[in-house]
């Protein structure tokens, strides 16, 4: 009998220690995050309108282009930052890389931003919308500080940028009539002084150090103006001019794209274009509370549209912007004491991420084991909304990555190229913050979709924000129907641009009458209303590091070396690099191999030794630095394959172009081969 109580009492005692147990897992059991829409289903067709999709967040299918009728410019946007801020720190540089870094309140970055608008003016530059101010910087507070100078009197922002490439940017500053550039170092300062006979409008260089010697002589000769930034401001605050706001539908910026073949393009993007994107994003993750206690790294080229957007949102909820030092190779230093909480970044750094951590996992077997078993349960987690770094397994398996990462991140964005879905759901189970992909244009204002916090399923872009309509049109020739839910994605809304800068031809291309802009790229609609990008319109892509490629400009040059008769150069956007297969000159060939490598054989049997396939390889990339490709534009392998395509291998279409979906199947094992050795 006592050992029956014994019993009973033990078991209470368990039973006791069970409900607690539960008790204290269901009071402290993660809960799945706020999801702004369902789900299952986030967008909806418009009716009567070609089967366009709105977001489902746009109450009666109505787009939403603004919150706040006085925020409606990227000034207004910054100043209502400061108030929210309270006058808070706003801009944060390192001065030197021993010293902390340093933060400038919203007062004064606007107050900086006045006096240069008035030096700018002081120096010719008329308050009107037509007037264009270059700027060939790297991302720091006088960037910022620019801008808003700009802004307060109507004047437009050109970024300049280094892969722009010489003859693009003489182009640029001709175009756009620009007379002022500011530059952030002697060196960007010299580059445009050895280009000033072909650029008759440019008449002052502004930079952010002390002006070198040499640069100073060089301008005088030239008739140019060379000082310094601070001088630059002090003229202004010396010669007060009333303020000149833009307004929502002025231009803010002219975003000049690379392109691929001929003379850039200058995209016309709007301060309303700008806030509805903003309003947009703030939609989609309105729990998240971004303000004054986020701090974002700002290290994204900010000529280009994407790193603009995210600081413009984080300066229109007060936020703090901290700047890179300037160099990639210490971004993760400046990350570490940063110690950020807003991470926006591009396929190409994810990936490395992803490879640096599997290296690393890969190295140990019980590693492997435990990060696996710990990858999988977050993956568990995800999947039922959960999203949290301070788990069990975040704990034990991941918080290394978090450390270096600053250990404070809860955004993550990702955009400008593809990134693939595994690498995503990783990027997400590690760093346990929300990590969402967005898709969209510089001719859209950086993003026209965005992923929905808590949807952990990869492999779409998510719903239309709130700002747009999608729709997708009939491609015929690729056999894309958009009653097949696939085509071209076509965007309406306010955040579609004006048009590119005195280019009506390359307008009309790209918008059509109705205002849809043809975006060139191919997506699906998922059935959960999310779009799912599936191919491109044109044989341009990007490369996973976000430059554009179009490989038959490259093959067209390639094979004007000797020893190619015919090549196919291919690229992935979710690779960083590009391979190619090139077929060796019948004629040319043997003789180069027996003169100048000793090598006698066949066609076949010289294709298939490794020294005539350098000496190939060689010689391409030889001609194509002459023809001036940069370098992500070369090939990093190639394969030699010693016959010709034709019509009768079905590798040439009746007019000889080249078949590239063909040769990509036909020569897939070979381009595996090639990207598995160079990763
Ligand atoms: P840009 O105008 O330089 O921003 O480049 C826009 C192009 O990048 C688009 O037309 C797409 O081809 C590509 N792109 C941007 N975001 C994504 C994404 N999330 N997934 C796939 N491609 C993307």
């Amino acid at each position: 009998m006592d050992d029956y109580l014994k019993l009973l009492g033990a078991g209470a005692v368990t039973l006791g220690a069970v409900t607690t147990a539960t008790a204290m897992y269901y009071l402290n059991r993660p809960k799945p995050i706020e999801q702004p829409v369902d789900i299952h289903h986030q967008s909806l067709e418009v009716p009567g309108k070609d089967r366009a999709r709105v977001s489902c967040l746009c109450k009666n299918g109505k787009l939403v282009e603004y919150l706040e009728e006085d925020v409606r410019t990227l000034r207004e946007a910054f100043q209502r930052g400061s108030r929210v801020s309270k006058n808070g720190p706003c801009l944060g540089w390192k001065p030197t890389p021993s010293t902390p870094y340093q933060w400038m309140s919203y007062s004064e970055a606007l107050s900086r931003a006045g006096d240069l608008g008035c030096g700018l003016i002081k120096k010719g530059q008329q308050p009107v919308n037509s007037t264009h101010i270059g700027i060939y910087s790297q991302n720091r507070p006088e960037y910022v500080i620019t801008e808003q100078g700009c802004y307060m009197f109507s004047m437009v922002l050109v970024p300049l940028y280094d892969t722009l490439g010489r003859e693009a940017c003489k182009f640029i500053l001709n175009q756009a009539e620009i007379s002022i550039v500011i530059c952030d170092n002697n060196t960007k300062v010299q580059n445009l002084l050895n280009d000033k006979t072909a650029l008759p409008l440019l008449h002052t260089l502004v930079v952010m150090e002390e002006p070198s010697q040499e640069n100073l002589v060089k301008a005088m000769e030239l008739k140019v103006t060379i000082m310094t930034f601070k001088q630059l401001e002090e003229l202004g605050s010396q010669n007060p001019h009333e303020p000149v706001p833009a307004k929502p539908d002025d231009n803010c910026m002219v975003c000049y794209t690379s392109g691929t073949t001929g003379l850039p393009k200058g995209a016309m993007l709007t301060h309303a274009g700008l806030i509805s994107i903003v309003v947009g994003c703030y939609l989609q993750v309105p729990f998240m509370n971004i303000g004054p206690d986020d701090i974002m790294i700002s290290y994204l080229p900010l000529a280009h549209s994407y790193e603009r957007l995210i600081e413009v949102y984080v300066y229109m909820f007060g936020g703090r912007i901290g700047f890179f030092q300037g160099d990639v190779r210490k971004l993760m230093d400046d990350i570490k004491e940063l110690k950020p909480t807003l991470f926006p970044t591009v396929p190409r750094l994810l990936n490395r991420v992803y490879d640096k951590v599997m290296a690393q996992v890969n190295s140990s077997p019980i590693k492997k084991y435990i990060f696996n078993l710990a990858l999988r349960k977050k993956e568990e987690e995800l999947q039922r909304g959960i999203v949290r770094n301070d788990g069990f397994w975040d704990k034990l398996a991941f918080r290394k990555v978090a450390e270096s990462l600053g250990g404070r991140i809860r955004l993550i964005s990702t955009g400008s190229a593809p990134l693939s879905p595994s690498v995503l759901t990783f990027i997400r189970c590690v760093t346990g913050c929300v990590v969402l992909e967005g898709y969209g244009q510089t001719e859209c204002h950086a993003i026209a979709t965005l992923q929905v916090p808590g949807d952990h399923v990869a492999g779409n872009v998510g719903p239309p924000l709130t700002c747009n309509y999608i729709k997708l049109a009939d491609v015929p020739d690729m056999n894309y129907f958009a009653a097949d839910q696939k085509g071209e994605i076509c965007i309406k809304g306010p955040n579609v641009f004006k048009g590119y800068l005195k280019d009506p031809k390359k307008t009309r291309e790209a918008l059509d009458d109705d205002g849809w802009l043809h975006t060139g790229d191919i997506g699906t609609w998922l059935p959960n209303g999310t779009l799912k990008i599936i191919d491109r319109k044109k044989h341009i892509f990007k490369l996973a590091q976000g430059e554009y490629i179009a490989p038959e400009k490259i093959e067209n040059i390639y094979i004007r070396s000797q020893l190619v008769c015919q090549m196919y150069v291919h690229g992935d956007s979710l690779k960083a690099c590009l391979i190619g297969v090139a077929v060796p000159d019948a004629d040319t060939f043997p003789k180069f191999a027996k003169k100048s490598l000793g090598i006698m054989g066949t066609l076949e049997s010289l294709a298939a030794n490794p020294a005539c396939k350098k000496a190939i390889l060689e010689d391409i990339t030889e001609v194509g630095k002459k023809a001036g490709l940069q370098s992500f534009e070369q090939v990093k392998d190639i394969y030699i394959y010693p016959e010709q395509f034709s019509v009768a291998n079905g590798l040439l279409t009746p007019t000889l172009k080249s078949k590239r979906l063909e040769l990509k199947k036909f020569f897939n094992t070979q381009i595996e081969d090639m990207y598995s050795r160079l990763t």
